[in-house]
C-alpha cells in the first residue's frame, strides 16, 4: 500500500461504513494523497460528525456535499472539487454510496426498484460523467503509461450479490432490487471500461466482501469482515490493477469474480 501514490481521491458515501473506512485509511497512509474528498449527503449534519472531526486534524481532507440521486448536487460537487484541485485532475473516483432494501420477490415494490437503481446505478453513472473531465485531466497530466488507479480510475463498489453466477448469500436475503442494481452496476463498469479506457481511465467493479456495516448487518449471522479488513484488502488490490484488469469484477482480495 505504501507504493500506492494517489494524489487525489474522491469517495462517495464517506460518512459511515466502508466509505468512511476508505477515507480513514487514505489519510493514515505514510504517503497520503494531497487531497481526500469525502462526499456525503449532509456535511453540516450530525451524520457527518466523524468526518468533521477528521477534517479538523487533516487539512488535506475536504468534505463535499453529494446526493447521488440529484444531478444538480453531483454537478455542484464536481465544481467544488475542481476549485480545490486548481489545475490538477482527480486520480481516483470511488463510487461507494449505495443502499439496499430487504425485500423478497413477493414484497419488492416499484418504488424500491426505482430508488435502489437510481442510487446504485444512475448515481455512479452521473457521478462518473460529472467527474470525467477531472479524471481525463489526471490521465493526461500523468507520465505513467497504460492504466492504473494512481493515474486515473473509476472504482464502482459492487457486490457479489449481483453476480448472476454466484448470487452471494441468497439464503440470507433475496434483496431483489439490490441484486439487480449491482448486476447493472457491473454492466455500467464494463461500458465505462470500453468508453473511457482510451482516455487513460481504468474502470473496475469491486466487491468489498461481507462487511460489518449498517448495510452488512444481519440479525441471523455476523459479517466476517471488519471495515478495516475490507478496506485494507481493497487498498492492497487497487495498486495492482492495470490495463489487463480494465472492466473486470474483483473482490477485496483481488480475486476475479464471475458476472
Ligand atoms: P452503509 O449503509 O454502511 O453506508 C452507505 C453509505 O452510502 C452512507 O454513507 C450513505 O449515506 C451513503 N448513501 C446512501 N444513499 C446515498 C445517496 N443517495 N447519496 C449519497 N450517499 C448515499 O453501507 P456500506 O458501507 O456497507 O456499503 C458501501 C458500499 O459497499 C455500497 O455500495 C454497498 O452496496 C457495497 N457493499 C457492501 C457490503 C457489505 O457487506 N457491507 C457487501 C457488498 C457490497 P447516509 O449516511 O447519508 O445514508
Amino acid at each position: 500500500m505504501a507504493g500506492f501514490n494517489v494524489r487525489s481521491v474522491l469517495v462517495t458515501g464517506a460518512n459511515r461504513g466502508i466509505g468512511l473506512g476508505l477515507v480513514k485509511q487514505f489519510l493514515g497512509k505514510s504517503n497520503p494523497p494531497e487531497w481526500v474528498f469525502a462526499s456525503c449527503r449532509d456535511p453540516k449534519g450530525e451524520r457527518a460528525q466523524e468526518l468533521k472531526t477528521l477534517a479538523s486534524r487533516h487539512p488535506n481532507l475536504a468534505i463535499i456535499a453529494l446526493e447521488a440521486t440529484d444531478p444538480a448536487s453531483i454537478k455542484a460537487a464536481a465544481a467544488r472539487v475542481e476549485e480545490h484541485l486548481k489545475s490538477s485532475g482527480l486520480n481516483l473516483l470511488i463510487n461507494n454510496a449505495g443502499i439496499a432494501r430487504l425485500n423478497t420477490l413477493e414484497s419488492e415494490t416499484a418504488e424500491d426498484m426505482s430508488l435502489v437503481y437510481a442510487t446504485n446505478v444512475t448515481g455512479p453513472l452521473l457521478v462518473s460523467q460529472a467527474f470525467l473531465p477531472l479524471l481525463k485531466k489526471a490521465a493526461q497530466g500523468s507520465p505513467q503509461p497504460g492504466l492504473s488507479c494512481s493515474k486515473a480510475a473509476i472504482v464502482n463498489m459492487s457486490s457479489e450479490g449481483g453476480s448472476i453466477t454466484n448470487l452471494f448469500a441468497w439464503q440470507l436475503g433475496q434483496v431483489v432490487s439490490y441484486r439487480c442494481s449491482k448486476a447493472a452496476l457491473n454492466m455500467l463498469t464494463k461500458c465505462q471500461s470500453l468508453g473511457y479506457g482510451g482516455d487513460g481511465i481504468l474502470s473496475i467493479a469491486v466487491h468489498p466482501g461481507w462487511v460489518q456495516t449498517d448495510m452488512g448487518s444481519s440479525p441471523s449471522q455476523q459479517a466476517p469482515l471488519t471495515v478495516d479488513m475490507s478496506v485494507q484488502g481493497i487498498l492492497n488490490v487497487l495498486p495492482t490493477l492495470s490495463k489487463k484488469d480494465n472492466g473486470a469484477f474483483v473482490n477485496w482480495e483481488g480475486k476475479v469474480l464471475p458476472w
